[in-house]
């Protein structure tokens, strides 16, 4: 039985700045964030996060050096984030595991009994947005990162179910949204 709630997180430009790194090491938490998490996660939310990491298929940095960064990160904030669930391609390759396809957000929900239709996506990115109403969920946009390009939110306001100034004021939208 697929009984869990889940809230698909996006990393770059949602959890974490800058959008771009040169390592691992510059990778800051946004501010609230990780509080914003703590009560996802205290509401019983299974929280996977959901990632794009194209530098892996340019060869900037390995899957392996991702993902040891990512658990020594999450596992200093003593944070139980799932995942990570990654499309390591280039931007140009095609692949279904690419966002908006539902094929990462899937595989967690398999992993987690997760019930997908009442679940949420939330990131920077108008992919994030569309995703999560491709997995029959909603969509809400974070004011951060890619998010703070008004391009970017006229692209994505005809699908998302709300956006807020950052990830603690949209996790406060959800929690309010449940209850
Ligand atoms: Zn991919």
């Amino acid at each position: 039985m697929k009984t869990n709630k889940a809230v698909f997180l996006d990393l770059n430009g949602t959890l974490v700045l800058p959008l771009k790194q040169e390592s691992f090491a510059e990778l800051k938490l946004i501010s609230g964030a990780g509080r914003a998490v703590a009560r996802l996660l205290e509401a019983n939310f299974i929280c996977p996060v959901v990632t794009i990491q194209s530098g892996i298929g340019k060869g900037r940095f390995t899957d392996k050096e991702f993902r040891d960064w990512f658990f020594d990160f999450f596992g200093q904030l003593k944070l139980d984030v799932k995942g990570p669930y990654i499309c390591p391609h280039r931007f140009v390759e095609p692949c279904e595991c690419k966002k908006t396809n539902p094929f990462l957000y899937e595989h967690a929900a398999t992993d987690h009994a997760v019930d997908l239709s009442r679940s949420y996506v939330i990131g920077d990115t108008a992919w994030d947005v569309i995703a999560g109403k491709n997995i029959g969920g909603r969509g809400c946009l974070v004011r951060t990162g890619w998010g703070e390009n008004e391009t970017e939110y006229q692209r994505v306001e005809p699908f998302m179910a709300y956006s807020g100034k950052n990830l603690s004021d949209v996790v406060g939208w959800i929690l309010k949204n449940e209850k």
